[in-house]
């Protein structure tokens, strides 16, 4: 079985952003109407589905997707607590729809209603919410809420804590991600989210975060950022700050994903990085949407960079599906349940 653990309702029905749209207009301007989500038919959500992320798995050969809402959406910089936690729950509701009509193919993580400045703690009632009553297995973690500031404390710093609490309470992972970026330095997709990952592995290896939370699971999206390619650069600073080994200090607890759209980038990932801590992803459809002229296929058609690997039996089994599974526990027990 091939489990992506890494997609995007990116497709979804123009009334969310419809939606989405006139919420931040009246938070602007509270004399513009109150926002009101117009119905979604389950028609609708089919079609944006079968039409696009279904069929690019079928067409690829995945069989089942890890979906999220839309990351660049999820704009935490915008409007408030009480905005960021509406929108949020509008689109984990979206989501599960998804994955009610589509239970064999698709499985919910959530996003979370972060806010600048509002304690992450706040955040633990719709992660709980997503994981008890949608039966969701993990959720998205913006590591800065203030969309490309970076104003708030590191990941590592103790304010995190009652969340990543939570996730071992819950026996849940987090994927690390970022969203839009209003920071005109940053392109979101180009520079913020690779940023971010490789701020937040930079992190990890400054703190002790996992002798805190030895069963915290964390997930760092597009290949790790920049980490596995200055691998040695990481190395070489745990070595200067006195902590351990990298494979002892953070990589018990953190995975990589194989969103990395070119053939050198995957083979130096799977050169680099153990496969024990590499899972499947692609990101479809997110950040870059083309076809490769180079070689005629599209970017984010990942699963082709891992199979010209020519990986074992076992090595593809673990990439593919086992280590998916030991990352999401709660997907693994909804697999077994149906005898899959
Ligand atoms: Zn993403």
């Amino acid at each position: 079985m091939i489990i992506d653990c890494h997609g995007h309702y990116t497709t979804a029905p123009q009334q969310l952003q419809a939606y989405r749209d006139a919420q931040v207009a009246h938070f602007d301007d509270p004399n513009k109407p109150q926002p009101e989500l117009q119905g979604i038919s389950d028609d609708e959500i089919r079609e944006t589905i079968e039409n696009n992320q279904l069929k690019a798995m079928q067409d690829r050969g995945a069989d089942m997707t890890i979906f999220s809402p839309k990351a660049s959406a999820m704009a935490h910089h915008i409007g408030d607590e009480a905005v960021s936690k509406t929108w949020t729950r509008i689109n984990n509701d979206t989501i599960h729809r998804v994955t009610q009509l589509f239970p064999d193919q698709f499985i919910g993580v959530c996003q979370l209603p972060q806010s600048v400045g509002i304690p992450i703690g706040n955040s633990v009632d719709e992660l709980t919410r997503c994981v008890n009553e949608l039966g969701f297995v993990g959720c998205n973690l913006n590591p800065d809420p203030s969309g490309g500031r970076w104003t708030g404390p590191p990941l590592i710093d103790k304010v995190w804590y009652p969340f990543f609490e939570a996730m071992v309470e819950l026996d849940v992972p987090a994927m690390i991600h970022v969203s839009s970026s209003c920071n005109p330095n940053f392109h979101a997709t180009g520079a913020h989210y690779i940023n971010a990952d490789t701020t937040a592995f930079m992190q990890f290896l400054q703190g002790d975060l996992f002798g805190d939370f030895p069963d915290l699971r964390l997930i760092i999206p597009h290949g790790g950022g920049a980490v596995p390619y200055h691998w040695g650069r990481y190395r070489g600073l745990a070595d200067m700050l006195g902590k351990p080994l990298l494979t002892e200090h953070i990589m018990k607890n953190v995975y990589f994903d194989t969103c990395v759209y070119h053939q050198p980038g995957i083979d130096l990932l799977f050169r680099v990085i153990d496969i024990d801590n590499i899972l499947f992803a692609s990101e479809m459809f997110g950040a870059v949407k083309g076809v490769d002229r180079e070689t005629g296929h599209n970017f984010d058609d990942t699963k082709r960079y891992i199979d010209a690997l020519q990986l074992s039996d076992a090595g593809q089994h673990k990439v593919f599906e086992a280590n998916a599974r030991r990352v999401f526990p709660r997907l693994d027990a909804q697999l077994k349940a149906k005898g899959r």
